[in-house]
């Protein structure tokens, strides 16, 4: 029998996590993207093998700077989340993944490749956002979007969004004054070129397709 109190130590976990990859914060827009990218495959996948019951359509990402709203949207087509799905693969795992990271990597931390291996990938966002919105809607019939909230401590919002009426998600990312550089359109153009140039799936940005 275990016993104990859950996620206790998460506590502080966004401070460190800054700190400890604060020379790669850059990173978050490679994680995102590759976020979205697999969203994206699994829904051709799902589509190839019949299991999507749905018209895919267009199927881009999409990079928007909203430099007034200090707001910057990563915006995929792909099998989007339900609530369920939020619950599990965003509050559960990411939260052990990060502690275990933590546990494992304080010392070489600044190996940033072995971010995405620890369920980390997501919450590199809070690298460079005070808050971060999920907005999404799975590809599942009749399901229902819905809205994640979190400002980086452990306490999130959950909550329907019907406002959302298109599959896929919307990752919101409120760009921390320190972290202005990124509501750049250079820079954001600068960083979609160094990781995603051999990306599967076209990026839009501004007007132009990477
Ligand atoms: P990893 O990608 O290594 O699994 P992440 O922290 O990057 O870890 O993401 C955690 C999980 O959240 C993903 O495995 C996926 O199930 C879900 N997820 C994240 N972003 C998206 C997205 N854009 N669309 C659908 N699911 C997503
Ligand atoms: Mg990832």
């Amino acid at each position: 029998m275990t016993k104990g109190n859950i996620n206790v130590s998460v506590e502080n976990i966004f401070p460190l996590i800054k700190k400890f990859l604060y020379s790669d914060h850059e990173i978050f827009l490679r994680e995102l993207i590759s976020n979205a990218t697999d969203a994206t495959s699994k829904l051709k996948h799902l589509s190839n093998i019949g299991e999507a019951n749905t018209e895919i359509g267009s199927i881009d990402i999409e990079v928007k700077i909203d430099k007034e709203g200090k707001k910057l949207h990563i915006i995929d087509q792909g099998v989007g989340m339900t609530s369920e799905e939020v619950e599990k693969y965003i509050n559960q795992v990411a939260f052990s993944g990060a502690e275990e990271f933590l546990d494992k990597y304080k010392d070489s931390a600044k190996d940033s490749g072995i971010i995405g291996h620890f369920g980390l990938g997501f919450y590199s966002a809070f690298m460079v956002a005070s808050e971060v919105e999920i907005l999404t809607k799975s590809f599942k019939d009749d399901s229902t979007a819905v809205r994640w909230v979190c400002d980086g401590s452990p306490e999130f919002t959950l909550e329907d969004y019907p406002e959302k009426t298109t599959r896929g998600t919307e990752i919101v990312l409120h760009i921390a004054e320190d972290s202005l550089e990124f509501l750049e359109e250079s820079k954001i153009r600068e960083l979609l070129t160094k990781y995603n140039k051999f990306m599967p799936v076209p990026i839009k940005f501004g007007t132009k397709t990477e």
